[in-house]
């Protein structure tokens, strides 16, 4: 049986960068927190924040609740948008107080996403995030990338709304976690060394397939 668009493309990125072990962090609360510090911002300046928070002993869902505001705000501030990500961490963690990893895992994928779309500041990305690396439940994250290089390699319009484009991963892939993890780094991987805004087609994996190469 040949491989639907979406499984292809997985293959060759696959084959190309190989196990990317992605998402780095030691707990699902590490993760939820990166998820939030990383919406608009590189990860290495994710990093640099939660590196803050370790040092300070404040990762973990007590420690930022206790936390003043400022002192939050401080300890997040090289991921950007400082105030707003720890005013939504002081949210997430409220909620996370009341809706454990395990809780929120029995529920299962659309309930529990359903529980996190309600946290201010969570939106759909984040939601998945959280839903796919902290909970491991094949829930596929749509991003920047994603949408970039879906519409690149011809098959999706980067307008359609993000229900869509997940969707289209949920039919054609089989449903596991541990492929939608992979896949998901793998679009980030490719978009950080070839189809980047400019993108680097001359030596792109992709480039005998691919229908955009610039
Ligand atoms: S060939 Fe160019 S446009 Fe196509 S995926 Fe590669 S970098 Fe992106």
């Amino acid at each position: 049986m040949t491989d639907s668009p979406l499984l292809a493309l997985y293959h060759s990125l696959n084959a190309h960068y190989g196990d990317l072990e992605w998402w780095p962090a030691d707990s699902a609360f590490e993760i939820a927190v990166g998820a939030i510090l990383t919406q608009n911002t590189d990860w290495r300046n994710v990093e640099k924040a939660l590196g803050n928070l370790k040092s300070a002993n404040v990762l973990s869902i007590e420690a930022i609740l206790e936390t003043s505001t400022d002192q939050l705000e401080m300890l997040v501030r090289p991921s950007g948008y400082f105030r707003m990500k720890a005013d939504r961490l002081k949210h997430l963690c409220e909620f996370l107080e009341l809706n454990s990893f395990d809780a929120l895992k029995k529920m299962g994928r659309d309930q529990a996403r359903g529980r996190l779309l309600s946290v201010k500041g969570v939106g759909p990305e984040t939601a998945d995030d959280i839903v796919l690396y902290a909970l491991d439940i094949p829930s596929f994250v749509i991003d920047t990338y994603t949408r970039r290089l879906l519409e690149r390699f011809g098959l999706y319009s980067s307008k359609l709304k993000y229900p869509v484009l997940q969707a289209a991963f949920h039919q054609q892939l089989p449903e596991d976690a541990s492929l939608f993890k992979q896949y998901h780094a793998l679009i980030v991987e490719h978009a950080k060394v070839s189809c980047r805004k400019k993108p680097l087609c001359e030596s792109c994996v992709l480039k005998d397939t691919c229908p955009q190469i610039i």
